[in-house]
Formats: C-alpha cells, sequence, structure tokens
C-alpha cells in the first residue's frame, strides 16, 4: 500500500481530534522511511522482478517491518509524543499510526512481513498475499482511503480529490500500465521515501481547511 498507509492518518485524527495531522502522517510511513534508508546502508534489500510492479518487489525487511521491531518502534514513538504533547491521547495515536503500517502491510504484502526479523533464519512470514491481486488490492485500498476521509471530514472535496489524484498515480505501480524505468535497490528506497513526503505534503495541505476550521471552532 501507498496513500492508504497515510489514509490511516486521517482515520486516527478523525478519533483523536487534538493529535497533529502532519506527525500522525509521517507516522504512518515510518517504517517505509526507515526501510528506505536501511535499502540504502545495505541493511534491508529490495529485488524488483519484472514486470516492475509492486506484486513484483521481492523485499527482505527484518529491521525496519518485522512484527517485533514494528511493536518497539511504535511504543518508543508513542511514549516520546506523548512526553512532546504532553498528552496521552496524543501519544497512544502517533504509536497507533506507526504500528497501523504494519497492519496495513500484512494485510496486503505477499508473505514477505517477519515476526521477529532482525537477521532471524526461519522465520515465521506474514502477508495476505492480496497485492497479488491487483484489482482486489487497489479497490481495498481506494475505499479504505474515502472511508478515512469520510471519518475526517466528508465535506473537504479538495481532500478527496487529492486522495483520488495520488490512488491514480499509485495505479501505475499497481497494474503497471506505463512501463516504468528499472531502478536500483538504493533508486527504489530513495524513491519510496520521495514519494511519502510528496503525497504526505500534499495530503496535508488539502486538509488545512479542516484544520483551520478545527482551530478557529476550538476554545
Ligand atoms: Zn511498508
Amino acid at each position: 500500500m501507498f496513500v492508504g498507509h497515510l489514509a490511516a492518518g486521517f482515520a486516527l485524527k478523525a478519533r483523536v481530534r487534538e493529535a497533529p495531522l502532519g506527525p500522525l502522517l509521517a507516522g504512518t510511513a515510518f517504517l517505509d522511511f526507515l526501510f528506505g534508508v536501511f535499502v540504502m546502508i545495505g541493511l534491508e534489500r529490495v529485488v524488483v522482478h519484472d514486470p516492475p510492479v509492486f506484486r513484483n518487489w521481492e523485499l527482505h525487511i527484518g529491521y525496519s517491518h518485522s512484527l517485533l521491531v514494528s511493536v518497539l518502534y511504535s511504543v518508543a514513538l508513542g511514549w516520546l509524543a506523548g512526553r512532546v504533547w504532553r498528552s496521552t491521547s496524543v501519544g497512544v495515536a502517533l504509536g497507533l499510526a506507526v504500528f497501523s503500517h504494519f497492519v496495513l502491510d500484512v494485510v496486503s504484502h505477499r508473505a514477505d512481513m517477519p515476526l521477529v526479523g532482525l537477521g532471524m533464519n526461519h522465520d515465521v512470514l506474514l502477508g495476505t498475499g492480496l497485492a497479488t491481486h491487483p484489482l482486489a488490492f487497489f479497490l481495498v485500498e481506494l475505499g479504505w482511503c474515502l472511508l478515512a476521509w469520510r471519518w475526517y471530514d466528508g465535506g473537504n472535496h479538495r481532500l478527496l480529490l487529492m486522495f483520488l489524484v495520488l490512488m491514480a498515480i499509485w495505479a501505475n505501480n499497481v497494474f503497471g500500465f506505463v512501463p516504468q524505468p528499472a531502478l536500483s535497490s538504493s533508486g527504489q528506497a530513495a524513491f519510496t521515501i520521495f514519494g511519502f513526503v510528496i503525497a504526505g505534503a500534499l495530503l496535508w495541505w488539502a486538509a488545512r481547511p479542516t484544520e483551520e476550521r478545527a482551530l478557529r471552532t476550538s476554545p
């Protein structure tokens, strides 16, 4: 998933209105930021088989994405956020934002999500394989984005449009309409980080009217 991860930030913001949207969105992508960095320093690997679409990514992500490390990152960042914003609910929301990434990856990935990770041999690998059925995969992610948008602010049409535009761009990675350049492992990692930063910033900008209205009406 790509846009679906960021959608989890909006779903959480809908429940915990005092949690800041930007950090929530960054939290949902945190495991993939780590993945990008870890690939670049050679700790993790991605091999993209032909054709270069998401379902053909062979991922070795035990340091950024295992259940064990996901729980550790979520608890650590949630605890930190609770201290910074002096609020338990903000801390819990941030922790859940980070952990939502693991849940959504297990829901969509082929079985490449390790239980323990950290280079362990004979690890249990989790993943439903939904991504190998492109149409179902795309519809589930789109449906999840629309649900999160409705929970957050069903009246914000700028945000709806942004979700749809980003999903249309992501569709090429799911279905492979237009052939993509073959990127090196590091190139793919850098592109993942870049994609999340740009998409997160665009969604954050599109949500401004809702955020500003909430600021005006709060006491
Ligand atoms: Zn991921």
